[in-house]
């Protein structure tokens, strides 16, 4: 057995960051091993099958990712990724599918789909759809000492010179509300729009993060993503085709192999050692170039580095970091017949549809607001009526049909409906407020079962088979290391987008006073979650400024990207700057 192994970079952690980042840098000419902890790959864009014939998406389910540069320069259909994508289909905000309050569903008018296109860049001459996603979410922070203001943040620069009808000082400072105000008149139409934002981690009623929070919700809709939710194959087969994008490059990925310690000589980042029982036998693994941490923030400081590396006064905020806006409770129903909608909820007679799921009670900003006081104000469990409780859910017929949710027969599973709840370290009765026992999970998933049967007429004993359902301390804690929560995996305020993320010294994906180590995880680094392909495209920027990497023909840096005094500019042919 050898007793030592030596990669250009080891990334830590095997989820989507991880192997995007692989994917780059392997693809770049480097040598590189990713180490995972767990026996497969790709964290939270799992696929899990409780009952045989019944498959579960617990947490990643659409694909988002439809403006990544991802797609072109890492060629993801080389290695077997289709995804049935037609830019012309429909926003679904049809007449028959707005959002759902508790007397029917409310058509979304022609005039506020047309201000909501307006909003996101659908109708600029020519669209700025897609710059204004790429200037969101695909293009790292800018250097610390540039000033932020309505002139140089990407996505202003994009309203600046696209819509100067919407471009002003004054959007820095506004909520989402305040956005979708001056274009859109039904109140359950902005509520929906808010809600989506909210459960994405950017919320609806902060000030100072309104584009952000658009731009969340116009990455989930047509056209930025494919026409059903995800990928053929789904999301797990997404992250198949990034890991044997990284494979086909030269990449190394050892599955069973958690990381204790990042071996760090004299401020340098060297390498790292495995835990003893880790399935590799050679347990130091030497990086001649870079770390990178692929996993949560905090245990990559707390842990694998440790104190002991650290200034005191740093750790402390590494320690008080609170990156969590609320989590999800997810639920799936196992039925023997198909869903129905109640009537107020049916889809045309003229058009019938398969039951789609949808987006539950969003009548008004009241209901909005009593939600979230309870998620985010008083932390604890939900005390809101269940008619007036607000969730979000898709239905197994949006799924792609190549990977059907369930192929058992005589049974329909369908979810997941996600319900935001509070995050399980701050809820005022501890991490195992919503199921310490199995009554308390009982208690909730009856809750959810009310809840939609708001909305269904037939959740009666005799067709509920089962409610697969996964409680936010599941989500967080019972897959070791898959730290979610929210679909950001963090708390999408203005101290928590962009360049202050985590930290601001952190920001740019380095970490200060120790070299060559870098950071990937969605709770690390801008955009955070999503499987966007975003972390890793923004990291190679830095990347290239370090001289850890030379891409090929085949990169391109963010048109909005800001290159580092003194170091090698991410655009190619310009050299150091
Ligand atoms: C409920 C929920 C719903 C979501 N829905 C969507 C969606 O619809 N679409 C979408 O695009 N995104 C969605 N997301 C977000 C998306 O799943 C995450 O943003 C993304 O998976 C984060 O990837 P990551 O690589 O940063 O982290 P993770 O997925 O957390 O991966 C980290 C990996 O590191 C490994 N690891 C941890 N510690 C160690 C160690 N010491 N040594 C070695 N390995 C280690 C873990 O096992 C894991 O595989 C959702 C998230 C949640 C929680």
């Amino acid at each position: 057995m050898a007793k030592e192994e030596r990669f250009d970079v080891v990334i830590i952690g095997g989820g989507h960051n991880g192997t995007t980042t692989a994917a780059y840098l392997a693809k770049s000419g480097l040598s590189v091993c990713i180490l995972e902890e767990r026996p497969e790959g790709g964290g939270a864009q799992e696929t899990v099958e409780p009952l045989a014939g019944v498959r579960i998406q617990p947490h990643a389910i659409g694909n988002y990712a439809g403006a990544a540069p991802g797609w072109d320069q890492l060629e993801l259909w080389r290695y077997g990724f289709r995804m049935d994508y037609n830019p012309r289909n429909e926003v679904p905000f049809d007449i028959d599918r707005g959002p759902m309050t508790r007397d029917g569903t409310v058509p979304v008018s022609e005039a506020d789909q047309m201000g909501w296109a307006q909003a996101i860049g659908l109708l600029s001459d020519p669209p700025c759809y897609r710059d204004l996603l790429r200037a969101t979410f695909w293009t790292p922070p800018h250097p610390s000492y540039v000033e932020l203001d309505e002139n140089t943040i990407p996505y202003m620069q994009v309203y600046r010179d696209n819509m100067p009808e919407i471009w002003s000082k004054e959007v820095l400072e506004w909520t989402m509300f305040d956005l979708l105000d001056q274009f859109i008149e039904s109140e359950p139409f902005k509520v929906h729009q808010a809600y989506i934002a909210n459960v994405s981690g950017a919320f609806a009623h902060f000030p100072g993060v309104a584009v952000p929070a658009i731009e969340c919700v116009a990455t989930v809709l047509p056209p930025a993503i494919a026409k059903p939710v995800a990928a053929r194959g789904n999301m797990h087969g997404y992250y198949h085709a990034l890991v044997r994008c990284a494979i086909a490059h030269g990449a190394v990925v050892r599955s069973c192999c958690p990381v204790e310690e990042i071996l760090i000589d004299d401020g340098r980042a060297i390498g790292v050692r495995l835990r003893d029982d880790a399935a590799w036998g050679v347990k130091k693994i030497y990086a001649n170039k870079a770390v990178i941490s692929a996993v949560h923030i905090k245990p990559t400081f707390q842990k694998l580095i440790g104190p002991k590396q650290l200034d005191a006064g740093f750790m402390q905020r590494i320690n008080d970091l609170s990156l969590k806006g609320g989590s999800l409770y997810m639920a799936h129903f196992l039925t023997k017949e198909e869903l129905r909608y109640r009537e107020p909820f049916k889809w045309s007679d003229e058009d019938p549809h398969p039951f789609s799921g949808g987006f539950y009670c969003m009548e008004n900003k009241e209901i909005y607001y009593k939600n979230l006081e309870c998620v985010l104000g008083r932390q604890e469990n939900l005390d809101i009526p269940p008619d007036e409780a607000m969730w979000g859910m898709v239905a197994s017929s949006l799924y792609d049909e190549t990977q059907p949710q369930c192929t058992r027969e005589g049974y329909h599973i369908n979810g997941p409906l996600w319900m935001m709840v509070p995050t399980p370290q701050y809820n005022v009765d501890g991490v195992l407020a919503m199921d310490e026992t199995p009554a308390d999970k009982a208690k909730w998933n009856e809750y959810m079962r009310k809840t939609l049967s708001c909305v269904v007429e037939n959740l009666d004993d005799d067709n509920l088979v089962e409610i697969i359902s996964d409680s936010p301390w599941e989500q967080e804690f019972r897959n070791t290391g898959m730290l979610g929560g929210s679909w950001y995996g963090t708390r999408c305020d203005r101290d928590e987008w962009w360049n202050e993320r985590p930290l601001p010294e952190l920001s740019r994906y380095r970490v200060p006073d120790i070299d060559g180590l870098y950071l990937a995880h969605q709770s690390a680094a801008h955009p955070g979650g999503l499987c966007l392909m975003a972390v890793g495209y923004n990291l190679m920027h830095i990347l290239i400024e370090d001289g850890i990497v030379e891409p090929g023909d085949w990169w391109y840096a963010s048109p909005w990207y800001v290159p580092e005094a003194g170091k090698i500019s991410a655009v190619p042919g310009e050299g150091r700057v």
